[in-house]
């Protein structure tokens, strides 16, 4: 057999506060690199599970491996997805206290696999009546009908979610699923009207095309081939090697009758997907007199009749624009670049609201509704975008990158304070840690009134001259003096050369990030025309007569802008995440081709400073390298001091104390808790299991 001190050479540790030099980077990523080459792509730091996307199926995700994870102890196992899920569910049963999972990681690194794996964990684990299968099913199946209508291919993955998802999974007292509910965050609309080159739109639209059987492709008066269509032309990538659009069509048709929805359910959202094809190549002409017309009405007759709307009144909305003028109401055209920007908004309110609906539709399907007993308890999943930095960034990084700070935040403060209360409890002295604090980051974005979610809703309502350009100046203004803010103006001579003067800085946790505010206002205020929304409110399509209320209509405020609608519901998922014993995964992307066995080292770099691996390491190790209860430290090394066992019958303290005494350890080296040894550094720990092994 293997020595311990050989397999540690070849394989790593398993978990990083194991490392004998845990502040040096280097090591840290020699570490996942010895674990990765063997196909060990999990790797713990504390509790928390660090994960590499292998890029190819590893034979660990069998049935044998979920029994081989169920109940046991989570550190005497390998490092596991299994081992979080399982621990989760037993301190939700055990303690009775609700649970959730943060995945976090870039784009491409195993976010949405892993939640999905999670979940299966689940529904093959735990118990099952009948009742219990069909939301099993249904939980399970909405996982293609979200990703069909919310996952596309991008440059960095095939099937990149393009939303942030919060899922809880509702359990009853015996311990089995019989509810979910999911919250959906920030979908990128506009992907629906423009895709960059190599990536596509949203999967639904190519499975539609290659997969609708005949006469449906007729009724919704679609042609199977998706260069037909502007809106899927942008990105020139009809296909993806790795997708099968038209088994895919098969899979997502079924998942919805799965999860309940009606045949005629299903024709009205079709039809909203096709008219968003239509929409998009609803073709502008008038160059001469400068005001938009239709050049041809094939497309607004299928509209027509796919949106159950007046063809004429359609037109209209999409040429003109309602101003109210002295109590009068008056159609001012639109000029070409108008016409088309209105139609593009229409498109993504179409499809970003039915999207909505589709969470809401599946919510309905799942949610709990035997409330003989309400007395359930929760896990759940949070998938959501990892910290974003681009060439060019944009709003909607700076919403993602906002939403990030606000994890870490929440991290931090868990993970400090979870430490706190292990010393407290086992009546250990709690040394403070220092750590950065990032609340004035958070600050910096949110803050009422002077934070920069403020002053850009500001510019977007103020009358006359505002423009992306005014919102940046205003910043100067307003935050310019910040410690975390840089705009060109304000830049030393260094800075200056790398920043452009449309951009603005911000000293992220993770690093720092040049922000482009070109586009900013227009994201922000999200403004479909009012008689456009009147059209759809006339709509006699049932989902969009849900997804457009007339109350829209009268109601005289405005509605909030995209950034306030996403900082209320971020302060509700902390809430959320607050009221919950939290569990982390990060995710790390080995390599940007999608190659399996390639360790990039200055990718992986990058997303260990991003992740803040390195801090978290530092915090978890700041006081002792490694804790186990009494009885499991005994029976692991008892039979190092075979004057004493078998034959003790002593409390455990005292066997611990003990044993230890007999290894020789030092003061020093370690600490008695109530219920838990505390052993500082590794190397002590090692000398043990060298022990062990050589006995
Ligand atoms: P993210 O949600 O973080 O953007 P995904 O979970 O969609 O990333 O993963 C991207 C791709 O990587 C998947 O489509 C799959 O091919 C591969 N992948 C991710 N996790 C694993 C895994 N555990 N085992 C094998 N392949 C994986
Ligand atoms: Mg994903």
């Amino acid at each position: 057999m293997e020595s311990a001190l050989t397999a540690r050479d070849r394989v790593g540790v398993q978990d990083f506060v194991l490392l004998e030099n845990h502040t040096s980077e280097a090591a840290f990523i020699e570490n996942l690199r010895k674990r990765f080459k063997e196909n060990l792509i999990y790797t713990y730091i504390g509790s928390v599970l660090v994960s590499v996307n292998p890029y190819k199926d590893l034979e660990i995700y069998t049935k044998n491996h979920m029994e081989r994870y169920r109940g046991v102890n989570f550190y005497e196992v390998s490092p596991h997805l299994y081992a979080v899920s399982d621990n989760s569910y037993r301190s939700m049963r055990t303690e009775r206290k609700d649970q959730c999972i943060l995945i976090s990681g870039e784009s491409g690194a195993g976010k949405t696999e892993a939640s999905k794996k999670i979940l299966q964990y689940y529904a093959v684990t735990c118990p099952a009546s009948e009742h219990v299968q069909t939301i099993k099913d249904r939980l399970l199946q909405s996982n293609p009908v979200l990703e069909a209508f919310g996952n596309a291919k991008t440059l960095r993955n095939d099937n990149s979610s393009r939303f942030g998802k919060y899922m809880d999974i509702q359990f009853d007292f015996k311990g089995a699923p019989v509810g979910g509910h999911i919250i959906n965050y920030l979908l990128e609309k506009s992907r629906v009207v423009h895709q960059n080159h190599g990536e596509r739109n949203f999967h639904i639209f190519y499975q539609l095309i290659e997969g609708g059987e005949e006469d449906l492709l007729r009724r919704l008066g679609l042609e199977r081939n998706p260069q037909q269509y502007q809106y899927l032309v942008k990105g020139n990538c009809p296909k993806v090697s790795s997708i099968n659009d038209r088994s895919d069509w098969k899979v997502v048709r079924k998942a919805l009758t799965v999860i309940g929805f009606s045949e005629d359910e299903v024709e009205e959202l079709l039809n909203i997907i096709a008219s968003v094809l239509h929409l998009g190549n609803v073709q502008y002409g008038g160059e001469d007199s400068g005001n938009a017309c239709i050049t041809s009405d094939t497309q607004i007759k299928y509209l027509a009749r796919l949106l159950g709307v007046n063809g004429t009144v359609l037109t209209e909305a999409l040429t003109h624009k309602k101003i109210i003028a002295k109590g009068e109401e008056l159609m001012s055209p639109l000029n070409l670049e108008q016409a088309s920007s209105a139609r593009d908004a229409l498109s993504k309110a179409v499809y970003g609201r039915t999207f909505t609906w589709l969470v809401n539709k599946i919510n309905a399907s799942l949610a709990y509704t035997d409330d003989s007993y309400k007395n359930w308890s929760v896990i759940g999943l949070l998938d959501i975008y990892g910290f974003e930095v681009f060439q060019n960034n944009s709003f909607e990084q700076f919403c993602i990158n906002y939403c990030n700070e606000k994890l870490q935040q929440l991290f931090i403060e868990l993970t400090l304070k979870s430490e706190q209360e292990e010393y407290e409890a086992e009546g250990i002295t709690w040394e403070p840690v220092q750590y950065f604090n990032n609340k004035i980051i958070c600050d910096l974005v949110e803050e009422k009134f002077k934070g920069i979610i403020s002053i850009l809703d500001e510019e977007c309502l103020r009358p006359g001259d505002a423009s992306d350009i005014t919102f940046l100046e205003k910043l100067e203004d307003t935050v310019g003096g910040h410690p975390h803010f840089v705009t060109h103006k304000l830049a030393d001579g260094k800075t200056r050369k790398v920043m452009g003067r449309d951009e603005f800085r911000l000293l992220h946790y993770a690093g720092e990030v040049n922000y482009n505010v070109n586009g900013f206002l227009d994201k922000n205020n999200d403004l479909l025309f009012r008689n456009l929304k009147e059209v759809m409110c006339m709509s006699e399509n049932k989902i969009l007569n849900q997804c457009f209320d007339r109350e829209e209509l009268t109601d005289k405020k405005r509605p909030d802008t995209a950034a306030t609608q996403f900082k209320a519901s971020l302060a509700k998922l902390m809430e959320i995440l607050m009221s919950k014993e939290p569990s982390y995964i990060r995710c790390i992307k080995p390599n940007d081709s999608k190659q399996a066995g390639r360790f990039d080292e200055v990718l992986i770099r990058h997303q260990v400073k991003y992740l803040g691996l390195m801090e978290n390491l530092r915090v978890r190790r700041a006081g002792f390298a490694y804790r186990r209860r009494y009885e499991v430290f005994l029976q692991r090394y008892k039979s190092l001091c075979p004057d004493t066992w078998p034959n003790w019958r002593g409390k455990l303290a005292d066997g611990v104390a003990t044993l230890v005494k007999h290894l020789g350890y030092k003061p020093e080296e370690y600490k008695l808790g109530r219920s838990k040894i505390f052993i500082r550094f590794p190397k002590t720990l090692f000398a043990t299991e060298d022990a062990l092994e050589t006995r």
